[in-house]
């Protein structure tokens, strides 16, 4: 069998399970997930070394909250006890894949996912296209830092996609993105508000003949840069939370919830003292990818700030809600008295300050504060009237004094991963929290 076939096999033995599996009620849900959650701590014992250093009890959990009871792990402390450690020995090469995270805190961490576990996903990556109501044969414009590899279904001429490379100039992407017609537009944030910025008003009225989908990923969508796209590319904007580590952890529905695939991931949020927080509350996300076998990371910690809902959503998924909120937990800046501003308020002045496009943050480690200001390409106001009307809207939103530098930026600055560097801060006058 070829690897593509096999590859197809994987992924759509799972699509019928895939397809019903949030359509039943809730507690069903965590029924089975405490199940498989058990499954995978069994596994953790018997075949990886790391897990029996005494902290992982013999005796099955008889519920989701006692996950609590077990230690959380981050990225440095998966690199300080050893890669190797968390890996199943001797694993067969053809059982497993590698993924290298993308290193936007300045470490990188290899991670193995077994082939079933990403067979599983790639059902629920195809159950997430056909829900937000695209059709399989929509050409797609994914603006993407690095290639990616042609899928199988795309040697079949379904999900047609054309990668245009994300660290070209804004207007290459532009006019890559108009020639290819697409019906969905893939990308980053970062780079759709850049596309939003390039296009003229005909240009987009032309990009809107065919467009009906966009859809964004590993950047913090706020509410505000979401209502954004829609309205400026008139077609509605679905957000997805995923991560190297346990890769897909949450996905919007075509009613705006973002809902956590509980079929393969069981989703915790900790309050700064470790202890879980309870819906409505805003703290770290730490995830377990339940379905792992190859190197499973029980109640991982991703670096993002988010919260649970309560409330259910019009779809009827039976999967709970999260929002991102804030930014990551190392993405803000500290003001005197120690409060944080978080990515999220700066995303949000960029857009609501007239003549600004974006705006970059950065602290140094004496606590100084640079605001870098792109200007709006489109928009006739001076640099000068733009840095008083951010000086105003910053200060009536801070509602303090804080000295802020200003110097004039001429594009985004971005990660190696290709993501936006809107803020980040040398400064930490209190460390040890999640
Ligand atoms: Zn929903």
């Amino acid at each position: 069998m070829s690897s593509g076939l096999a590859v197809a096999v994987r992924e759509l033995r799972h699509l019928p399970a895939v397809w019903r599996a949030d359509t039943v009620a809730p507690e069903l849900v965590r029924q089975r997930a405490l199940s498989a959650v058990n499954h995978m701590l069994a596994h953790c014992r018997a075949r990886v070394p790391y897990y029996r250093n005494g902290d992982y009890p013999d005796e099955p959990l008889s519920s989701l909250t006692e996950l609590a009871e077990l230690p959380w792990l981050t990225k440095r402390a998966v690199l300080d006890a050893g890669v190797d450690r968390f890996r199943v020995p001797d694993l067969p090469a053809n059982r497993y894949r590698r993924d290298v995270t993308s290193g936007s805190t300045g470490t990188r961490l290899e991670v193995w996912h077994d082939v079933d576990a990403y067979g599983y996903h790639g059902a629920t990556v195809l159950r997430r296209f056909l829900r937000s109501g695209y059709r399989p044969w929509w050409r797609i414009a994914h603006i993407k830092p690095f290639p990616r590899p042609v899928r199988w279904f795309q040697r079949l001429g379904l999900f047609p996609r054309v990668v245009v490379h994300a660290g070209q100039p804004e207007a290459v992407i532009a006019r890559q993105v108009l020639a290819i017609r697409p019906g969905l537009i893939m990308g980053y944030p970062v780079m759709l508000r850049g596309l939003l910025h390039t296009l003229s008003a005909a240009e987009l009225a032309r990009l809107r003949r065919t467009l009906r989908l966009v859809m964004t990923d590993s950047e913090l969508l706020t509410d505000e840069v979401a209502a954004m796209l829609s309205d400026g590319f008139g077609v509605p904007v679905f957000d997805e939370y995923s991560a190297h580590e346990v890769l897909t952890v949450a996905s919007h529905c075509r009613h705006g919830g973002m809902h956590v695939d509980e079929d393969r991931v069981w989703l915790e949020i900790l309050g700064d003292d470790g202890r879980p927080v309870p819906p409505g509350v805003t703290g770290s996300a730490v995830v377990t990818h339940f379905r792992e076998r190859a190197m499973p990371l029980v109640r991982y910690a991703l670096g993002d700030r988010a919260r649970l809902l309560s409330e259910g959503c019009p779809c009827g998924s039976g999967f709970r809600r999260m929002r991102l909120v804030d930014g990551r937990t190392n993405d803000y800046v500290t003001l005197p008295g120690g409060r944080r501003l978080y990515s999220a308020v700066f995303l949000d002045l960029a857009k609501h300050v007239p003549g600004l496009a974006e705006c970059m943050v950065r602290q140094d480690a004496a606590g100084h504060i640079t605001v870098h200001l792109l200007p709006d390409p489109r928009d006739r106001l001076g640099y000068d009237q733009v840095v008083e009307a951010f000086r105003r809207r910053f200060d009536a939103q801070v509602g303090v004094p804080v000295p802020l530098r200003f110097v004039r930026a001429e594009r985004v600055a971005l990660t190696a991963g290709g993501k936006g560097r809107f803020v980040e801060s040398a400064y930490r006058p209190d460390t040890g929290q999640l």
